[in-house]
């Protein structure tokens, strides 16, 4: 068979749910986990005769990711009700936003094969969320703990062209909205759902071919999104040839994304537009968004993760990976340029950063920046690593101290006798101890050879066991060699 010209076309909505402390329209705690149905008054319950009274902080919230997005803000919008009949929103509708969105026309820049690319924005409006529906067997649970919580929905043009950047993209942004502190965008709980509009443009000859869409419903994952978009590519293109169905009108689909088995599932095939009947809110303010609070909420905005992370790569030469393990938390991020405006060496700062400041952080269930070690006792103790004061092995064993000690670690390493033995007349003598005791490793280390450097590499070994793993490295190193080879180098 020949290989078909194609490119893929995916274009996401994405449901976001804010951290705020209580719910869009009423006092309700946003909050999950609980006994179901706990968290819930006449408002979200959708009682009649009730008055819902919009959550300011979520209107903030939802506008900062707006900005940040690049969105034009709509400064006068409203509340629309979206009718549609479900158990899990007794009201029997929606409170959303339908024909003015508090963002539109935004874009967020996404690093695609080692270039910025610009993924347009189409919109960015707040809703409600609906109850959650526990199947179990021939009947249903249903919990409405969820019911009213501030959903930020967000729609992007159809500008993603593989499942690699679908799945970047979603990355990207769950990573902007936490930068921000508007939601922990936590997917596992389901405060973070995508869907995928994907099809194919086919290129036959000088003619080119639209696949039907398909909608992918409520993924879970950042993997998911990943491996459920490229079983559609492969599943449209068989389509294709065997049926050569083309997009039209009323022909789009929606699937599920079948986990275990890796595959979707067909839900509802020539889905209508649906008619949602929406209609003007009557019981809800017209919310006039002030130049202002525009202005306030910018001023807080914080530079875009991924240009921060090739910013950390182009100023401070950290590789890729560092970089974004580093910019992965913004005050994390922040701490790490605060210490080297005090002086830190950026690559033993960086080294300490990704080897046991992440490890205390990941044993403790925080982040780097909740250790509670300030900037400039980090700088410090990078800066004795840097001074050969001390090695890293004591680096590390003092940052441990570090965590319940306020002494400054230079005394800490003092008081744990952990400064580094530079001392050369003393190095001598273990490393001719270590080479008297060892005939054959000196033997090996000193013909040419396979084992030579495993042999050398034991030696030294042998030295800083010899002296607790306080010596200097380079330095019993450069004396080794000097002993074995009788020069500076090998
Ligand atoms: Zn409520
Ligand atoms: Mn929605």
């Amino acid at each position: 068979m020949d290989a078909l010209q194609y490119r893929v076309v995916i274009g996401l909505e994405i449901h976001i749910q804010l951290s705020t402390e209580s719910k869009l329209f009423c006092s309700c705690p946003n909050r999950f986990g609980d006994e179901p149905n706990t968290n819930v008054c006449p408002v979200c319950l959708g009682h009649p005769g009730v008055l819902p009274v919009m959550n300011r902080r979520a209107l903030e919230y939802a506008l900062k990711t707006a900005i940040a997005l690049n969105c034009r803000i709509n400064t006068f919008t409203k509340w629309d009700r979206k009718s549609y009949y479900y158990p899990d929103l007794p009201k029997n509708y929606q409170i959303s936003q339908y024909d003015l969105p508090l963002g539109q026309d935004g874009y967020m820049m996404i690093e695609s094969a080692g270039e910025l690319k610009k993924i347009r924005i189409r919109r960015l409006h707040l809703e409600e969320d609906a109850g959650k529906l526990i199947h179990a067997g021939d009947y249903s649970l249903v919990d409405l703990n969820r019911t009213g919580a501030p959903l930020m929905e967000i729609v992007t043009e159809p500008d993603i062209s593989s499942p690699e950047e679908a799945y970047v993209f979603a990355a990207e942004l769950r990573r902007l909205v936490r930068h921000l502190g508007v939601s922990s965008a936590n997917m596992e709980q389901g405060r973070m759902r995508i869907e995928p509009n994907i099809n194919l443009i086919i290129t036959e000859g000088d003619r080119e071919y639209k696949t039907p869409i398909v909608e992918i419903k409520n993924l879970g994952s950042l993997k998911a999104i990943e491996r459920a978009c490229s079983y559609e590519v492969t599943r449209q293109l068989a389509n294709w040839r065997s049926k050569r169905e083309v997009m039209q009108p009323g022909n789009k689909s929606t699937r599920g994304w079948d986990e275990e088995r890796g595959l979707t599932v067909l839900q509802r095939e020539k889905e209508e537009a649906h008619d949602y009947r929406y209609f003007p809110d009557p019981d809800l303010l017209p919310v006039v968004v002030e130049e202002d609070m525009i202005e306030n909420i910018k001023r807080d905005i914080p530079e875009q993760p991924a240009l921060r992370v090739m910013r950390f790569r182009r100023d401070y030469n950290l590789s890729d990976v560092d970089a974004n393990t580093i910019v992965e938390d913004r005050r994390t991020a922040d701490l790490f340029e605060e210490a080297i405006r005090l002086g830190a060496p950026v690559k033993v700062l960086a080294n300490h950063f990704i080897s046991f400041w992440a490890m205390y952080a990941n044993e403790r269930g925080v982040s780097i920046a909740d250790l509670g070690i300030d900037a400039e006792r980090l700088a410090q103790l990078a800066k004795l690593v840097n001074d050969g004061v001390i090695n890293s092995t004591a680096a590390s064993k003092i940052a441990g101290i570090m965590l319940d000690d306020l002494s400054s670690p230079d005394k800490i390493a003092e008081r744990e006798n952990l400064l580094q033995l530079s001392d050369i007349s003393e190095l001598e003598t273990i490393v001719n101890e270590v080479i008297a005791a060892n005939p054959q490793a000196v033997d090996d280390a000193t013909r040419p050879g396979k084992k030579q450097a495993k042999a050398f590499g034991f030696l030294l070994g042998q030295v800083m066991r010899k002296t607790s793993n306080k010596a200097n490295p380079s330095l019993v190193s450069e004396l080794l060699r000097k002993k074995l080879y009788n020069n500076g180098s090998e």
